[in-house]
């Protein structure tokens, strides 16, 4: 039986006092469960704020990105450690805003992943086709080569700490979002990809998130489907009142 697990990604938004209050907010309301895991993966400036806020509660925070090196000569950039040691258990890699806005290719998503989990964390692999792709047919072939070419070279041990989020393109920060129907074929494709790779008990064992306008009032369905074990959020994990029963959906 796999754990629900919520993420939400504030991406480039809040101020440091709004992440503290959005922060304080949600461990008032659903800081003291542990039905669902629950994380927030505020921009890096604000982590440590609210790594602090969140002490005492269940709510593990992430970072939203990474750079694949220990440390050294690499401006403007965060090393796994640097996140690992300000608090971050997850770390959100290959985003599709990363691999489209700022042009991350799959090898170098790979590198992320493996220097993500030398520095004991655990990455959530983001993947996902662009509109044109999926109206082509082409869903599946691009799906498999970023979950192959995402997790190129990890031992099984290694892809145990996996989660996949699977967030088609077309529905992030669109308000269109897949049917439970299209997440539930694609999730299952991805679940059946993960067994070629690794074998039955990994795939049967890893969390499989869908991300793409999911929204109080949609968020129930999506994740009653047997291969969607959660959401990695956007727009709606900004407010409390939104994220919130988000969370409460997934524990059914
Ligand atoms: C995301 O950024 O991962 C995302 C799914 O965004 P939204 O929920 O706003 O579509």
């Amino acid at each position: 039986m796999r754990k629900y697990f919520v993420a939400g990604n504030w991406k480039m938004n809040l101020t440091m006092g709004e992440s503290a209050k959005l922060a304080a907010d949600l461990k008032a309301a659903i800081g003291g469960q542990s039905e669902v895991d629950v994380a927030v993966c505020p921009p890096f400036v604000y982590v440590p704020g609210v790594v602090e806020a969140l002490k005492g509660s269940t709510i593990a925070v992430g970072a939203q990105n990474l750079y694949p090196a220990p440390g050294g000569a690499f401006t403007g950039e965060v090393s796994p450690k640097m996140i690992k040691d300000v608090g971050c258990r997850y770390v959100i890699i290959g985003h599709s805003e990363r691999r489209h806005i700022l042009g991350e290719k799959d090898e170098f998503i790979n590198a992320k992943v493996k220097s993500a989990l030398e520095a004991q964390l655990l990455p959530i692999l983001c993947v996902g086709e662009l509109l044109a792709e999926r109206q082509s047919g082409r869903t599946q072939s691009v799906v498999s080569i970023q979950v192959e070419k995402g997790l190129a070279g990890l031992t099984e041990q290694d892809a145990a700490k996996i989660t996949i989020a699977y967030e088609p393109v077309w529905a992030i920060g669109t308000g269109e979002t897949a049917t439970p129907a299209q997440a539930q074929e694609v999730h299952a494709y991805i679940r059946g990809l993960v067994k070629k790779l690794f074998g039955d008990s990994i795939a049967d064992a890893m969390r499989i998130q869908y991300g793409g306008s999911v929204k109080p009032d949609n968020a129930a369905e999506l994740m009653a489907q047997p291969d969607v074990d959660g959401s990695l959020v956007g727009g709606a994990a900004l407010k409390a009142e939104n994220f919130v029963p988000i969370v409460r959906a997934a524990k059914g």
